[in-house]
């Protein structure tokens, strides 16, 4: 499974190598989509887990553990249309082709019914077309 968490860190923690091991004691693949950490201050990071739905769960216990707070996220992702030039670079990397080239016009089409919001277009798109954006899921009783 892969889900979007909104991870909150105590000043404690955030000089820590908490990803590290992470990655290492649960087999969790881990996408950091946004972060705000400095020494000795609180920090923030929205992160994507993917894994096994009991290792993912079993690396949210440890953060919480160390006291980090995870809250799921729901993302949302946008194109701006007034950027896109149409260079069609996010049209290989999207795994579910919610961004495909139509023919015969070479136009590149963003389907936001197909977009999972895993947000790998984001970071390919050379003048920042792609956004994304996260808000806290309705059902905040399962984190995972
Ligand atoms: S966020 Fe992911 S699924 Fe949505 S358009 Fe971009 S690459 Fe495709
Ligand atoms: S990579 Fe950006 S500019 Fe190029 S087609 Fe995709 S959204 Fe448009």
């Amino acid at each position: 499974m892969t889900k979007i968490y909104f991870l909150r860190y105590p000043k404690e923690t955030s000089s820590q190598p908490v990803i590290y091991h992470l990655i290492q004691r649960y087999e969790v693949e881990f996408n950091i989509l946004k972060a705000d950490i400095r020494p000795q201050r609180d920090g923030i990071m929205v992160v994507e887990l993917k894994g096994q739905k009991e290792k993912v769960t079993d690396s949210l216990d440890y953060l919480k553990s160390l006291g980090v707070q995870a809250e799921r996220l729901a993302g949302k992702v946008h194109r701006d249309e007034n950027k896109c030039y149409q260079c069609g670079a996010c049209t290989g990397i999207c795994p579910v082709a919610a961004l495909y080239i139509q023919r015969p016009g070479m136009e590149v089409i963003f389907d936001p019914e197909k977009c999972t919001a895993c947000g790998l277009c984001v970071p390919v798109c050379p003048v920042r077309s792609m956004e994304i954006s996260f808000d806290p899921m309705s059902d905040t009783t399962a984190l995972a």
